[in-house]
């Protein structure tokens, strides 16, 4: 391997231990710091999601409440909870689980959380400040890849950058992070016609689309780094093809990026791996967020 591994759990670590730091300090100022977790319905795959949330939460001090609403709530009723934990002094941070039931409005109820009080960064007044450089609430995901970049200490000013993919929560952001450090940045999305042309001139090149091997070591500059934010979980198989079972006769899972982290590593001159990179930091900026947003609420009890 001649790529510098950029991994995300030891930085994580680091930033906990001074959140953790800051949530104390804020407590003895008399400040509450508590995050809401607004979840409609019960899906088995954001219960575990919400467990480890809750987890995290109470390992840096931060009071965790789930706010638990029923599946055939409405948009009114659903924005109607969102405005009344808004005014609630006890709640100094929320967030609203997705994804929401098909027939509500995700950006309505996004767009209905205090913007002071928006744990995820999605609010499209803390996505626009970003136009300002202003990240106090910035998207977490996006954040992540952006702390894992500035970790190499590499210079960015007039670096060639290369995003691909293009949500308001990674894509879009990140670009705006790194234009605002003069890069030169390109956004790639579904439409852009010579993906390769782009991702080979990147000094830096962060993919956050969701198709693992959509980046292979031919679509990569020597010495490039690497922010591979992508998620996918594959089926692993034997030498035959085959799905390899557990021991229940179910099918066995591996995680892997949007980069063919095996060729990729030998070529490029950083890289994050998946597990291990942009996951363990975009949780770590979500707890930052918290005590951000506590910070700016309620003076002290004195
Ligand atoms: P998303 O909303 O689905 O966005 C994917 C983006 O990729 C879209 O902008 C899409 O463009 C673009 N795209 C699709 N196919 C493409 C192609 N062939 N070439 C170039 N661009 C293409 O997903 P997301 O929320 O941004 O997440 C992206 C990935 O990051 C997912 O794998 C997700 O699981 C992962 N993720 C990881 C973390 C973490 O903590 N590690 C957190 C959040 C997300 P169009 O919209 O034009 O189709």
């Amino acid at each position: 391997m001649s790529a510098k591994l950029i991994e995300g759990t030891g930085l994580a670590q680091q930033f906990r231990t001074d959140i953790a730091r800051e949530v104390k300090a804020l407590r003895e100022q008399g400040k509450t710091v508590r995050l809401a977790c607004v979840q409609v319905g019960e899906k088995p795959e954001s219960v575990l999601y919400v467990k480890n949330q809750k987890r995290v939460c109470a390992d840096v001090g931060i009071d965790f409440q789930i706010v638990q609403l029923p599946d055939t709530i409405s948009q009114v009723g659903l924005i109607h909870k969102i405005h009344e934990l808004n005014a609630a002094p006890e709640i100094t941070a929320m967030i609203l689980e997705l994804p929401l039931p098909a027939r509500l409005n995700t950006f309505m109820c996004q767009r209905a959380i205090d913007p002071q009080k928006d744990a995820e960064g999605v609010h499209p007044i803390n996505l626009g400040l970003l136009v300002y450089g202003i990240a106090h609430h910035a998207p977490c995901t996006a954040m992540a890849a952006y702390q894992l970049i500035k970790t190499t200490g590499v210079d960015l000013r007039g670096k060639e950058v290369t995003v691909v993919g293009h949500s308001q929560i990674v894509g879009k952001p990140i670009s705006l992070m790194l234009l605002h450090d003069f890069c030169t940045v390109t956004t790639c999305h579904v439409a852009t016609r010579d993906l390769g042309l782009h991702t080979r001139r990147a000094d830096v090149l962060v993919v956050a689309v969701g198709k693992a091997g959509l980046i292979n070591s031919s679509m990569v500059k020597e010495g490039a780094m690497v922010i591979d934010v992508g998620v996918n979980r594959l089926p692993i198989l034997d030498a035959a093809g085959n799905a390899v079972l557990n021991e229940k006769g179910k099918k066995t899972y591996k995680t892997v990026g949007d980069v063919d982290f095996e060729s990729v590593k030998e070529k490029a001159g950083w890289i994050t791996p998946v597990p291990g990179g942009v996951g363990p930091l975009t949780v770590t900026m979500l707890l930052r967020n918290v005590a951000e947003a506590a910070k700016h609420q309620q003076p002290p009890i004195v």
